[in-house]
């Protein structure tokens, strides 16, 4: 496929290199005058390999590098490939799970001038991902295109099955079984168990494979063989599974190692049927590429139709506008519904989403649960407070935030807030600690790290564990540790509107071994899952996050950082264009933290602008700007719950166990919070997302900068 590409256009000599020891074996030998570089994903250490060290040298100067894989070699190679303004075009473009690593793997994909891509639905992710269509050409299952060109095979005098597990996570998450059960399997269906194995030569791999009865794998390479093939192919990971494959019956998803032999018995006896490539039009696109830049060198192919209309609605995080939900979430229900299994206790997908989640943030425990709010339930019950112990917070968050307080007993109790951020600060907090103070909890309030060095200190000093409320604040950071990582627990919301959504949902994280097996009980009604003798130890609620929030989640995940960075780029930008407005204050980064931009919220001085930041909200609305002046409109101790507080309003005790139950009065006063009354008299918040592109800023901030003159002009 690869030569016949090539030679659509111009005739060229082509190296190929698919593992890194016949890799190292050309270098060795000095590799040849070749026109055409392909590097596969080399399978070992060596893919470390600087690429630019070898095509910088003189020696080699292809201009065309072809790349596979998406390994850190592949991305690095079309990379400096790019630099050397060789033509770069992709293979298998598009064709990922995503994983964690997916960042790293659309990186590698969309370094090329043209992606060669499996199907349609490879096609739609690229396209979804911002690739240009005129550079994407469906060159069908390149597996099927080398098969058909390797020579003809002798069959094996004995059936066998193939197994090729790719990903560590599948051994992780099946250990020592997944090899019992595989030979449990082959003997069942009659077969002799073959194993892929790393250090073979690739040439090798392929034909035993390509004469196997079945094969089980969790690789998506593996998957293409088996349908180009026609070989029953069993996929391991629900959520590894092709499903443009699994749709056409080419591929059969099992969900536990223990249905293997009866699956393997199915496969064999209904045989899939080859899934056959079609033409490719790669040949012509190649071709238009070489010409245009030919024509025009350094003019990149822009997207110019893309501009917006002036006046077009802004992207709202309520609905497609401004979310970034793809085919990967669809592909990801997908395969979650095929499964059939929808809860988490049994399914994949929430066990895939605390694992990734937990890496992504650096952290030894992510458990997920049903939302934020039970999130921070869950934090909060893993303390184990007693009645009448009082838990120090603030009093502009969510409500989902602090009603968990009482229901584990405790008195919520509120510190004032820095009127510039609206968080609290170790000053506030330390202006409430009583002798019945147990816990102290933080939230980033829009996306903006609390000044948590003193905080942690304030904690250490007084031995009060610290729950990082961060809802708002995913991909925040804090001198050298993420925001999430630096308190006893974290709470973490998949609302809709958060960073990142499943609708509803929410994560808790720790490095505690204790308190994460507190939350994992709380969240399952105590239920003692895995344990010796289960039992339910204690009273807890069903917190548990579903499969399909699970799907979903996994599919979210890898967009996260760029969620982040580009919430950073879009606020940087918004306050660079107003920078000259007086009497407004823009959001910042503290000094030792980074601010991720949840929300983009600045005060505004009554004393220049005429109103507040009531009147320029008002403003800003009519001119179309969606914004929120006062954010929660008042603080946490004003509203009806708390000022009428002479009881739990969940049992009667906290204040019966608490001298606060003794004071006249309302428990909380106006008074003693100044920060949080002006703090909420100057902001407006606005509502940014990761799909505003560069007019809709030039519209909020003109809408703004209108605002401002008008009432400078009265
Ligand atoms: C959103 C939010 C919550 C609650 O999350 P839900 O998923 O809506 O229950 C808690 N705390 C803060 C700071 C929030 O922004």
């Amino acid at each position: 496929m690869v030569r016949a590409l090539l030679a659509a256009t111009h005739e060229v000599r082509i190296a190929w290199f698919g593992t890194s020891a016949e890799f190292s074996q050309a270098l060795a030998l000095g590799l040849p005058d070749c026109e055409a570089l392909i590097v596969g994903e080399l399978d070992d250490d060596s893919r470390l390999l600087q690429a630019s060290e070898f095509l910088n040298d003189d020696w080699l100067h292809c201009p065309t590098v072809i790349t596979i894989g998406h390994d850190v070699f592949a991305t690095a190679l079309a990379e400096t490939a790019h630099e050397r303004d060789a033509l770069v075009i992709r293979l298998a473009s598009g064709e990922r799970v995503g994983d964690a690593r997916d960042r790293q793997r659309r990186l590698a994909d969309h370094a090329a001038d043209i992606h060669c891509v499996a199907s349609d639905a490879h096609r739609q992710q690229l396209l979804q991902e911002g690739v240009a269509d005129q550079s994407i050409a469906i060159v069908g299952c390149l597996t099927a295109a080398v098969l058909a060109a390797m020579p003809a095979i002798e069959t094996p005098e004995t059936a066998h099955m193939w197994v090729a597990i790719e990903h560590a996570q599948t051994l992780a998450a099946h250990g020592d079984a997944l090899l019992e059960q595989c030979d449990a399997a082959a003997e069942h269906a009659g077969l002799s168990l073959l194993c892929a194995s790393k250090g073979a030569p690739a040439e090798q791999q392929l034909r035993s494979a390509r004469t196997a009865s079945v094969i089980v794998t969790d690789s998506l390479g593996y998957q293409d063989l088996a349908a180009a093939a026609g070989i029953p192919c069993i996929v391991m990971a629900p959520a590894g599974a092709r499903w443009d494959l699994l749709t056409t019956g080419a591929v059969t998803v099992i969900d536990r190692i223990s249905e293997l032999p009866q699956a393997v018995v199915r496969g064999r006896k209904h045989p899939a049927v080859a899934i056959v490539a079609p033409p490719s039009d790669a040949g012509d696109l190649v071709r238009q590429v070489i010409d245009k830049r030919a024509k025009s060198p350094d003019e990149s192919p822009e997207d110019e139709d893309d501009a917006i209309a002036p006046g077009a609605p802004l992207p709202t995080e309520a609905n497609a506008t401004g979310r970034t939900f793809d085919d990967a979430e669809i592909r990801f229900l997908q395969a979650a519904v095929r499964s059939g299994t929808l809860n988490s206790t049994r399914g994949t997908f929430v066990n895939r989403f605390e694992r990734e989640f937990a890496e992504w943030l650096g952290c030894k425990h992510a458990i997920a649960c049903a939302n934020g709010s039970a999130a921070v339930h869950c934090a909060i019950a893993a303390l184990g407070l007693q009645a009448g112990d009082e838990v120090i917070t603030t009093p502009i968050t969510d409500m989902g935030a602090l009603t968990p307080i009482f229901y584990e007993g405790a008195v919520a109790v509120f510190a004032d807030v820095d009127p510039e951020t609206l968080n609290v600060t170790a000053e506030t907090i330390e202006a409430q600690l009583t002798d019945r103070t147990r816990a102290i909890i933080v939230t980033h309030l829009f996306g903006r790290p609390c000044e948590m060095d003193k905080i942690v200190a304030l904690g250490k000093q007084h031995d009060l564990p610290i729950v990082e409320d961060a809802a708002q604040a995913f991909g925040a950071s804090y001198g050298d540790a993420a925001i999430g990582t630096i308190g006893k627990v974290a709470a973490f919301s998949l609302q809709q509107g958060k960073h990142i959504t499943t609708g509803e949902g929410g994560i808790v994280c720790t490095d505690d071994d204790e308190i994460a097996r507190r939350v994992f009980l709380f969240i399952n009604k105590a239920w003692g899952y895995g344990d010796k003798k289960p039992d339910h130890y204690f009273p807890a609620l069903n917190y548990r996050m579903t499969e399909l929030q699970g799907a979903v989640a996994c599919a979210q995940l890898p967009k996260l950082d760029e969620v982040v960075a580009h919430r950073r780029m879009i606020a940087a930008d918004l306050a660079t264009k107003l920078s000259d407005l007086n009497g407004i204050a823009w959001p910042t980064d503290p000094a030792n933290g980074r601010h991720s931009y949840w929300k983009f919220a600045f005060r505004v001085d009554e004393k220049v602008l005429k109103g507040g930041a009531v009147a320029l909200g008002a403003r800003m609305r009519e001119a179309g700007v969606a914004c929120m002046p006062r954010y929660v409109q008042k603080p946490a101790f004003e509203c009806q719950l708390f000022v009428e507080w002479r009881k739990s309003p969940v049992t009667s005790l906290p204040l019966l166990q608490n001298p606060r139950g003794q004071q006249e009065g309302a428990l909380f006063e106006r008074g003693n919070y100044p920060g949080s009354i002006s703090g909420l008299e100057q902001v407006v918040v606005l509502p940014i997302n990761e799909c505003y592109r560069p007019d809709h800023v030039v519209t909020v901030a003109n809408a703004v900068r209108k605002a401002h003159e008008d009432i400078l002009n009265g």
